[in-house]
């Protein structure tokens, strides 16, 4: 998915570049290279597998001058992460970099190999630049070399093309990866991301699919998919700077953690009134839709998907609407019936999710009555190519393994549950005054979760030598210990697997013996006996529990039994509060393994490949 940055100005922009690639770092970090153009019209190019520092080093010991440049932090698709696969990737005097896949890249490098281009990478992104050098060898201008080198892509791409033999040029494309021009004064830049350019522009012009752009020091140009010139509005960003300050924190992750209470705080801020769920402030025009709406069809990934799974259960019985959830890349593809009047809601936290957005393009084209999207990024294309957009307030969000997203999409999903059930009439005005209500204390409850800090670190030293562990739940909490599994995953690498607790015996009880850690959320409900009845399924079988529950459930720890008991809480609620101990237990553990919590291996925080 990788971060791309490129600037052409007169200082010297390589600094800039790599501080760019820096912010970038959460959107790939297995290499990372730059290409600059100095005042001899000489192309020099430093690439280093590893993360942003490693390039960093390699330019302190030999600075690279000049004013026109490109630069890339790698999250490798095609060929493993290597200093020759890392970009930028060149051909004579062309230099690409490249986010995204292309997915015509064997029969194009067939063509190109036969022209006589030898291929030093196992990249797809080599064949840009092959290409690019191949068309302008007929082409009047760069840019119209890559306007012909780019309709013969298929694929998803965010790419720029810089050309040693005219300085102060680049050219970029977008065509399902994000990019956007930062404009200076006599300089411009790019990036896939705002972020990366905080520190020389606030104003922006986002990219549209299919645009190609020329930027020159003193202008910019882009031409629409059709190669008609147009004209694209400038933001002006009010943008977060520098949540990129742990402050206290060892890592991002444990500070984001411990920032739910406020995130959920500013999620809830403006969207509730008189103990009422302010419908307006879903989306302008979003009352009569969200009335009409007999069906809500969820798309997502990862945690996000995770998020729509307790929805599901909140979409059925709090507002009274059906409600199915699939994970992005499966709907996409797969032949789908929409029943009448759907509603699409996508989640994503960067809003560039490859697969959910392509799954919103295939929605509007099939029938759903509208697609609203519950997103993090104001400035994402979920949100902009969706009909109405559900901010979470998380804050920017760092650390790869989501946590602060988490929660506040649950708590935007609950918001709108609420207004579905108002005003669809399922709901009365005490049902909805307690919910709201409930999600007014949440922030103070999980406040008072996080002291658990302590005793959770040290639970987290018994999974020190463990290769799997098994999550149990029930209900809402099915979906809870998904994303517990996925959390424990993703940032300790030990093995984790979620059933909802009654499924055990249909197989997992297999796995059942000393060796396996079963991590039970019990807080007391409706399905609490249910619950039970599994557990002493698992304890029969010598397996090591650990539950988090309220003192209601009425556990106590005995000998393989530890119990983690936690302050009671609204039953509604208590979803988003039982997700903060066990992100709490993940992040521990994988202290304990010695992971980089922030970075995980193989990972990156904005998925904008498919
Ligand atoms: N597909 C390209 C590669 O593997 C780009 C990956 C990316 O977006 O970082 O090099």
């Amino acid at each position: 998915m990788c971060g791309i940055v490129g600037a052409v100005a007169q200082r010297d922009i390589a600094e800039i570049l790599v501080d760019g690639l820096h912010r970038l770092e959460y959107r790939g970090y297995d290499s990372a290279g730059i290409a600059v153009l100095n005042l001899d019209k000489q192309m020099q190019i430093v690439r280093r597998v590893g993360k942003v520092k490693a390039l960093d080093e390699a330019l302190d010991a030999n600075p690279l001058l000049g004013g026109t440049g490109i630069a890339h932090t790698r999250w490798a698709t095609h060929g493993e992460p290597s200093e020759t696969n890392a970009h930028p990737h060149r051909s004579g005097n062309i230099a690409v970099v490249h986010n995204g896949i292309i997915e015509n890249y064997e029969e194009l490098r067939s063509e190109l190999q036969a022209r006589g281009y030898p291929f030093q990478s196992q990249t797809d992104t080599e064949v840009i630049a092959h290409l690019v050098e191949w068309e302008l060898r007929s082409a009047k201008s760069l840019l119209e070399a890559v306007q012909k080198a780019v309709v013969q892509l298929r694929g998803a791409y965010g790419t720029v093309v810089m050309n040693q033999a005219e300085p102060e040029h680049l050219i970029v494309a977008r065509s399902g990866s994000p990019l956007v021009i930062g404009l200076g004064m006599g300089e411009n830049f790019l990036a896939s991301d705002p972020l990366a350019l905080l520190n020389v522009t606030r104003r922006f012009i986002y990219l549209e699919e299919g645009d190609v752009a020329e930027i020159t020091r003193r202008s910019v140009d882009i031409f629409d998919r059709s190669g008609v010139k147009v004209v694209r509005e400038i933001h002006e960003g009010n943008f977060e700077q520098d949540a990129a300050d742990k402050g206290q924190y060892r890592h991002y992750m444990q500070k984001e953690i411990f920032e739910q209470p406020v995130a959920i705080r500013n999620t809830l801020e403006g969207r509730i009134t008189n103990d009422k769920v302010v419908v307006d402030a879903i989306g302008a025009n979003a009352a009569q839709i969200l009335k009409d709406a007999q069906h809500i069809q969820i798309v997502a990934c990862g945690t996000s998907y995770n998020a729509g799974m307790v929805a599901r259960y909140w979409f059925e019985s709090i507002a009274g609407v059906s409600c199915d959830v699939e994970i992005a890349s499966e709907f996409r593809y797969r032949k789908f019936v929409t029943r009448p009047n759907s509603l699409l809601i996508t989640l994503s936290q960067s809003g560039e999710t490859a697969d959910t957005l392509a799954a919103l393009r295939l929605a509007k084209e099939s029938g759903f009555m509208a697609a609203m999207t519950i997103c993090n990024v104001a400035s994402s294309s979920l949100v902009r190519e969706s009909d109405f957009a559900f901010m979470t307030k998380a804050g920017v969000e760092i650390g790869v393994a989501s946590t602060k997203a988490f929660t506040t999409q649950l708590t935007c999903l609950l918001l709108l549950n609420v207004a579905i059930g108002r005003l669809k009439g399922n709901l009365s005005e005490e049902q909805e005054k307690h919910i709201v209500q409930s999600l007014q204390r949440l922030p103070a409850q999980i406040e008072s979760t996080l002291v658990f800090d302590k005793a959770i670190e040290k639970l987290s030293e018994d999974f020190a030598d463990k290769h799997h562990t098994l999550f149990l739940g029930r209900g809402e909490f099915y979906p809870i210990a998904m994303e517990s599994a996925l959390k424990l995953k993703e940032i300790s690498y030990i093995h984790a697997e979620a059933y909802a607790a009654g499924e055990l015996k249909h197989g997992p009880l297999a796995l059942i013996d000393s060796d396996m850690p079963v991590i039970v959320v019990a807080p007391e409900n409706d399905l609490l006996e249910k619950v039970k009845s599994n557990i002493e399924e698992v304890r029969a079988r010598g397996g090591q529990l650990y539950v988090f529950a309220d003192h209601d459930a009425g556990f106590s720890d005995s000998e393989g039994f530890k119990t983690i008991v936690m302050p009671k809480v609204d039953e509604v609620t208590a979803p988003i509060f039982y997700t903060v101990p066990l992100q709490l237990l993940s992040y521990h553990i994988a202290l304990i393994k010695g992971t980089d919590v922030d970075q995980p291996r193989n990972l990156a925080k904005a998925v904008t490949v498919e």
